[in-house]
């Protein structure tokens, strides 16, 4: 293959030279899926109660680019904001790819699921007439495909559209299956919006060494395996309290300005953004986008943690 499995989460780790993935997934990675990927499983994405964020920051991906993702490293045949098609025939390649690839296509799940009047909140197509919801298709292509992955906080969690007072019924994959007895495996990617480290380096893992090891919340432990404030590079401030009392101020542990980094599970200390241009915490706060019950449970966002 030309890439172990260890060669490939020390990528994903960024810690290859102290470089994140976006900034070294580079030829390697695209290179042992030229040798190793044959007849790549389809994807399937589908989108849900959000606001798109997620594709977008897919979108962004820089090393491998986008269109290296698309073309060389999976086979994208449903995604309702980059596809060509539209309408039924859209539909349609969806159906088709779902029916010849039972129990092989990978399902992707972008916003959360709307539960409320039997899912009509979210009509995500339609079909002889009649509207398709979201609860339907994330169950119906959800109980034969190979594995679903939950991408942002919504899909994984049911994000803020799940916020209080959730008119919807939002809820995220792993609910739902709960609630039905769907037992396809569930990998959950949440972020607001998620990682393209992330997603990219989930999707690659799947393809070329199978599900990647998960934590107790179904996330991917190369990404989501430790507290953010034990790593955080303003803990020396915060052990000494010295804290930021306004958002310019840079010196000092952003605690009391409301930071949620000691309840949180995230490597964007070390991954950070844009290429590794700045990260949340650098500037602002840590709002706990990776974890269930978000938004609820850390809001008021600039508030500190009891
Ligand atoms: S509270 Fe936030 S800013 Fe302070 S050390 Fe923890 S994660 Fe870093
Ligand atoms: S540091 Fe906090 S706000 Fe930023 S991506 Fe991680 S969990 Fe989300």
């Amino acid at each position: 293959m030309g890439l172990t499995r260890r060669e490939f989460l020390k990528i994903c780790g960024g810690t290859v030279a102290g470089l994140s993935l976006s900034q070294s997934l580079i030829p390697e990675i695209v290179g042992a899926f030229e040798k190793a990927v044959h007849g790549k499983p389809p994807v399937l994405w589908i989108q849900g109660a959000g606001c798109t964020g997620c594709s977008v920051s897919l979108l962004n991906t820089v090393h491998p680019n986008i269109a290296e993702v698309l073309i060389k490293i999976i086979d994208l045949r449903y995604h309702p904001t980059i596809m060509a098609a539209a309408g039924e025939t859209a539909i349609e390649a969806l159906e088709e790819t779902a029916r010849e690839a039972k129990g092989k296509y990978v399902l992707v799940v972008e916003g959360s699921i709307p539960t409320a009047a039997g899912g009509r909140y979210c009509v995500v197509g339609e079909k002889g007439g009649k509207e398709i919801t979201m609860l339907e298709w994330t169950t119906h292509l959800g109980k034969d495909a190979a594995a679903v992955l939950a991408f942002g906080n919504c899909a994984a969690f049911g994000g803020i559209p799940a916020a209080h007072p959730n008119p919807t019924g939002a809820k995220g994959v792993m609910e739902i299956f709960k609630g039905r007895g769907i037992r396809t495996p569930v990998i959950n990617v949440p972020g607001c919006p998620s990682h393209p480290d992330w997603m990219v380096g989930t999707i690659a893992h799947i393809l070329l060494y199978g599900l990647p090891e998960l934590d107790e919340l179904n996330r991917p432990s190369v990404f989501f395996g430790g507290i953010l404030h034990e790593h955080c590079p303003y803990r020396g401030f915060f052990d000494e309290e010295v804290f930021s009392k306004t958002f310019p101020q840079k010196e000092g542990c952003r605690y009391q300005l409301g930071c949620k980094g000691p309840e949180v599970s995230c490597d964007a200390w070390k991954r950070k953004w844009n290429t590794g241009v700045n990260w949340c915490v650098a500037d602002a706060i840590c709002i706990g986008c990776t974890e269930p019950g978000f938004w609820d449970k850390f809001a008021p966002i600039y508030q500190p943690l009891e």
